[in-house]
């Protein structure tokens, strides 16, 4: 099956008590057992097992070309779940432009209290990576097409490396969506997603999850955790999730059909510095991208002429764009990154990111042509 018809079929075939098309939501807790003392279902207790997560697990493990997926109640904790499958003194790398919340997640939480030993580098640059593998790296972490900065890593190159030294790798697809970007297909053992985003796809739900192989002895433990300690998804926001990917595909190509034009709009505008995004033959990871990814997704920053001042007036300026964090939904949006970064931030003050969203691009573009003055 290709994608289109994943999302809507695989899994699940109308109920056969009632018929219905759409899966009921399974809001119990507790399964009956058999007079034998068996669950003819499969189905014991929620925290375990419950119908609507497992429909989107097959379902999201499919469309990554997985053998198996982990539900989870964020992006967050799918993350935090796979570290915790490492132990005291194992050595994780990570990007030095990972997405926030993970970064302070490592140094505030893992590094301190659960002993792991990490160091934050440029997953570009195949010779720093090379050299910052240690003899106890248990895990490489790449997130490609990165964020804020839109950094691309080379998927394969990478993997290959850590792989040769003993490491697992993960990637966080969650930007650039199993539509465009299939990671376990160039080598990566593990992918991970906040679910919040694209997948979802309507700003009204908080999941993540994480897929692989099956039998992999990394996946299992996670699964393991998943289970003993249920930082899982209610069945309710597993349904809404499910009903979201069912346009995944048809979404991702019309925000990205949008972000491409919006994207060269903004590279001809005189008060525009820059513009990176991937899709784009000026940025510095474009053949990269074009090798590993079929499309470039939504996301995308400016970095406007001037100065934090200036960033900011033209944050204030916008009026079909809204002025809020995140991306994924259906609503354009725009952030000022590093004033909700903290104040040792990397990211330059005078960026604002761009979550292209379904409106009409025409409105777009007005709109930013407006605010920029
Ligand atoms: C949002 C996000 C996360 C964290 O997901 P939550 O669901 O907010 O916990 C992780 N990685 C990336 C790339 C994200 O955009």
């Amino acid at each position: 099956m290709k994608s289109e018809t994943m999302v809507i079929h695989a899994g699940y075939t109308p109920d056969p008590e009632t018929g219905a098309l759409t899966p009921p939501i399974h809001l119990a807790t507790t399964y009956e057992r058999a007079e034998d003392g068996t669950y003819p279902q499969g189905f014991i207790y929620t925290r375990d097992n419950n119908p609507n997560r497992q429909l989107l697990e097959t379902r999201v493990a499919q469309l990554e070309h997985g053998t198996g997926a982990i539900a989870f109640a964020s992006g967050s904790v799918a993350m935090m779940t796979v570290l915790q499958a490492l132990s005291t003194g194992d050595h994780v790398l990570l990007p030095d432009n990972i997405y926030y919340g993970i970064r302070q997640m490592v140094l505030d939480v893992f590094v301190p209290s659960w002993g792991l030993q990490a160091d934050f580098v440029d997953m570009t640059d195949l010779d720093v990576v090379q050299s910052a593998l240690r003899e106890n790296t248990r895990l490489v972490v790449i997130e490609t097409p990165s964020n804020p900065l839109l950094k691309i890593t080379d998927i394969r190159a990478i993997t290959q490396l850590a792989h040769e030294a003993g490491a697992k790798v993960i990637c966080d697809n969650t930007i650039a969506t199993p539509i465009f970007q299939q990671p376990l297909d160039l080598g990566c053992d593990l992918v991970v997603h906040a679910t919040t985003k694209y997948m979802n796809g309507h700003s009204d739900v908080l999941g993540g999850i994480i897929v692989g192989d099956a039998e992999d002895e990394l996946f299992q433990r996670v699964m393991q955790i998943q289970r003993l300690c249920g930082a899982v998804p209610s069945a309710m926001d597993c349904w809404l999730l499910l009903r979201g990917i069912q346009t995944l595909p048809i979404r991702m190509r019309a925000i990205n059909d949008n972000a491409m034009q919006v994207a060269q709009f903004l590279e001809a505008h005189p008060n525009v510095e820059r513009v990176l995004f991937p899709g784009l033959k000026s940025h510095k990871g474009h053949v990269i991208a074009q090798e590993q990814m079929s499309g470039y997704g939504g996301l995308m920053s400016i970095l406007v002429k001037g100065d934090q001042k200036t960033a900011m007036t033209v944050a204030s300026k916008v009026q079909v764009f809204t002025r809020a964090t995140s991306f994924g939904g259906v609503h354009s949006q725009i952030e000022h990154r590093a004033s909700v970064e903290s104040p040792d931030t990397k990211t330059p003050q005078n960026l604002l990111r761009l979550a292209i969203g379904l409106e009409h691009v025409d409105d777009l573009i007005a709109d930013l042509d407006g605010a920029l003055g």
